[in-house]
């Protein structure tokens, strides 16, 4: 979201879920307690637009649940408490969170009649084992058939994916990636599987029986997933859990918890760039890379670990980083100074 956009979340946790999935504990992952009532909403919307700069368009989501599977008079009880602000255009519109096998053409009639814009679907995986094993309780098809239903019907939408659930594997988490792309959604969040107390994941883990997604495992598959979605110009709005207070402060047991996952995963997407252009440079030589400015840091890597590596690995004298007048993050080498032979 830019400056002049803002979400403010109202978060339902768990509700509407049919049942755990093995990975989530939505109190903990949002920090939300208690599930949003319909009194809630206005006092939010209130507090949060406060906050917000004049002229910002703001958009109310209900997150942290199945939105679409709670009792219907309490999902309307909700969307009925945010339609005066929307009436009056002190919010622009609403968006919500729910599950694929949620979604039918009566809900989505319901939806458009209160404002609804857009839908965001946990897809998780396009693999039916990885699905059964982390406790979804939906196919890979209800997920095309929901994504078909939801854009036929003119809302926007949005899918999000894990990597590293157990069952899975990096080229099982790269082709779904490739299997959401194929359904085009207008935006996708990526988040990497971290081990969240109080859920089964972190049982299994506690017992050795799931071998944890570490954030190294995270940015080596993001660095293939993020390119796919680029490829296919959908928009990455999210990449890793928002981190919370509480999670940093131990509720994120292990996994691939980390506040700068994006960043690590666009350094090695570069460092990647660079591989394939210093392929044919002789050991021994004094090479300099060009990148436009405000992707230099990106490029060095987090404490240098791009430029060390490259060095190491292609056995460079020196390797310089340099910034260039160039607007996006392409690569390029700048000079190879070849060793002298004697
Ligand atoms: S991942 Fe979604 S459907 Fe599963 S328990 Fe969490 S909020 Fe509910």
């Amino acid at each position: 979201m830019s400056a002049r956009n803002s979400i403010i979340p109202i978060f339902v946790p768990h509700c509407g879920c049919p049942n755990a999935c093995v990975f989530c504990n939505q109190r903990r992952i949002s920090g939300s307690l208690r599930p949003a009532e319909a009194g809630d909403v206005k006092k939010t919307i209130e507090e949060a637009a406060a906050l917000a700069p004049e002229g910002t368009k703001r958009q109310l989501a209900f997150y942290g649940g199945s939105f679409t599977a709670i009792p219907v008079p309490e999902q309307e009880a909700l969307l009925a408490a945010a339609q005066p602000y929307l009436y009056s255009g002190f919010i622009t519109s609403l968006r919500l969170s729910t599950r694929p096998d949620a979604i039918d053409g009566e809900t989505l009639l319901r939806l458009k009649r209160y404002g609804v814009e857009t839908i965001e679907l946990g897809a998780q995986s396009m693999c039916d084992a990885v699905l059964a094993q982390a406790g979804r309780g939906h196919t890979a098809a209800d997920v095309v058939n929901a994504a078909r239903l939801i854009k036929d019907a003119g809302f926007g939408l949005i899918l999000q994916m894990m990597t590293g659930l157990p069952g899975s594997s990096e080229d099982r988490d790269v082709d779904t990636a490739v299997q959401i792309a194929a359904l085009s959604p207008d935006g996708v969040r990526i988040y990497p599987t971290v081990i969240v107390r109080d859920t089964v994941l972190y049982d299994l883990w506690s017992r050795g029986e799931y071998a944890e997604h570490t954030v190294e495992d995270a940015v080596c598959v993001c660095a293939r997933i993020v390119p796919v979605f680029q490829a296919a110009g959908i928009p990455i709005i999210r990449l890793g859990l928002n981190p919370t207070d509480d999670l940093s402060g131990g509720d994120a047991a292990g996994g691939a918890y980390h506040p700068a996952l994006g960043e690590l995963v666009r350094g090695r997407i570069l460092r990647h760039r660079a591989q394939a252009l210093l392929a044919g440079v002789a050991p021994g030589s004094d090479v300099v890379i060009g990148i436009g400015r405000r992707y230099v840091s990106q490029m060095v890597g987090q404490r240098g670990c791009n430029k060390n590596e490259l060095r190491a690995q292609f056995f460079l004298r020196s390797l310089k980083i340099a910034g260039t007048d160039a607007e996006n993050d392409s690569v390029t080498i700048l000079s190879v100074a070849k060793p002298t032979t004697l």
